[in-house]
């Protein structure tokens, strides 16, 4: 069984071509710049990498023409028509209170997404647009939507509300979603695995630390708390994102430097984090690090704040679940960074979580799959490096979604 996993940004279209029995990435890549003078095509294979500067991608369903055309292409492509496409899994950001489980798309739940928008003004209108570009291409192949917020739904109402008047919550739905879902959710399960471990004995935290990243208590199998909230924006320190701070802060920059609610949302969104901090010098982890180990003053404040944010959440999440089994690292800082993890897990001795020097400065190479244990053989609480693959769980959900429909 064929699967096509789309994720359609503002700007982009990234896509992978899965065969579910195997589970084999047949191809793999992203169409960017759309709309802009000229967008740029990225294709892999396991034979071949391609990369192209198509004309005319103005839209979403241009830019999933350019991926069918180079997928049934008669020299480069995997298949030999698209009629090979049983079915279409969307990363969709946000499903909002009502979609708490990945979904077949019909009319029900693509006016749900609609009105989801004003919770995700930046990614639900390109998800959606993904969606209906699909259903003019294959219009027979079903979709199924795997949503990011959807995983946190088990969050109890007490972790959810904000201590606000009640009325914001009754007309906005004003409250914690959570983000990264499908991250949280496959890594915490491959620990499971790893563990040779039932999920639903285990108390694992996750933290998925990308460009965007958060923390989640995973316990048995359920998400119970995480960092992100009503935004991306909470919890950890990121890129360019501030993470946790006094809320009174946007009211103190809009009375002392006039800014308007944009403003603030671009400080507080774009300007920020490790961009923030370094007065727009670094964003990316890896030339933090760099300086790091010249002994930079800097880059050391930078990364030190960032690894104490990640433990802080991890004494929180404890405290949530009672206890901890393991901690698992993903995303590009997470699955890459030896300093980053030595940094908040050293100082977790107290909690029976001994970290392996050794384990942990193994290079886990990234796109392979490669995955491991980085605490002591014994340690009480065990730490780990898993890859996420958001892409393959979409896979898993939409083929399962589709054969229990056909079973009806
Ligand atoms: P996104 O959230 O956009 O999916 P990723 O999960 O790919 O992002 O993570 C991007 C982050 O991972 C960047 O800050 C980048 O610096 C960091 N990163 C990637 N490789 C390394 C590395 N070898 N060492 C440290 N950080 C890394």
């Amino acid at each position: 069984m064929n699967i096509l996993v789309l994720n359609c940004g503002s700007s982009s279209v990234k896509f992978q071509l899965l065969d579910m029995t195997t589970e084999r990435v047949l191809a793999k890549g992203i169409v960017e710049r759309i709309g802009a003078v000229q967008a740029r095509f990225k294709y892999e294979t396991e034979e071949k990498r391609i990369e192209k500067e198509p004309p005319d991608v103005h839209d979403h369903a241009e830019a999933i023409g350019v991926i069918l055309d180079q997928l049934t292409d008669a020299q480069e492509g995997v298949l030999g028509s698209v009629e090979e496409i049983e079915a279409v899994g969307h990363r969709v950001v946000h499903g909002g209170e009502h979609l708490s489980e990945s979904m077949l798309i019909d009319d029900r739940v693509h006016k749900v997404l609609e009105e989801c928008i004003p919770l995700a003004p930046l990614h639900n209108p390109a998800n959606i647009s993904g969606i209906d570009a699909t259903s003019r291409a294959l219009p027979h192949v079903p979709q199924v939507g795997v949503f990011d917020t959807a995983f946190h739904q088990t969050i109890p109402r007490m972790a959810f509300l904000y201590a606000l008047p009640a009325w914001l919550y009754e007309k906005y739905r004003l409250r914690r979603y959570g983000f990264h879902g499908t991250s949280h959710r496959y890594v915490s399960q491959r620990c499971a695995e790893l563990l040779g471990a039932p999920i639903g004995e285990l108390k694992i935290i996750t933290c998925h630390l990308g460009n965007g990243a958060s923390v989640t208590a995973v316990n048995g199998g359920k998400s119970e708390d995480t960092s992100m909230g009503f935004t991306p924006l909470s919890g950890l320190m990121m890129g360019s994102r501030c993470g946790d701070i006094d809320p009174a802060i946007p009211v103190f920059l809009m009375k002392n430097e006039g800014f308007s609610p944009g403003r603030v949302d671009n400080l507080l969104n774009r300007r920020s984090g490790i961009k923030g901090l370094s007065s727009d010098k670094y964003i990316d982890m890896r030339d933090v690090e760099e300086q790091y180990f010249k002994n930079d003053p800097l880059c050391t404040e930078i990364i030190e704040m960032y690894a104490y944010r990640v433990r802080k959440y991890i004494g929180a999440y404890t405290a949530v679940m009672s206890g901890v089994d393991a901690v698992v690292f993903t995303g590009g800082i997470g699955e890459n960074s030896s300093v980053v993890r030595g940094l908040v897990c050293s100082p977790l001795g107290y909690l029976g979580l001994e970290l392996g020097r050794k384990l942990n400065s193994y290079a886990f190479k990234p796109g392979s799959g490669d995955e491991g244990m980085i605490t002591k053989e014994g340690s009480k609480v065990s730490a780990w490096v898993i890859p996420t693959n958001e892409e393959l769980l979409i896979a898993r959900d939409t083929k399962d979604i589709v054969l229990a429909v056909a079973a009806r």
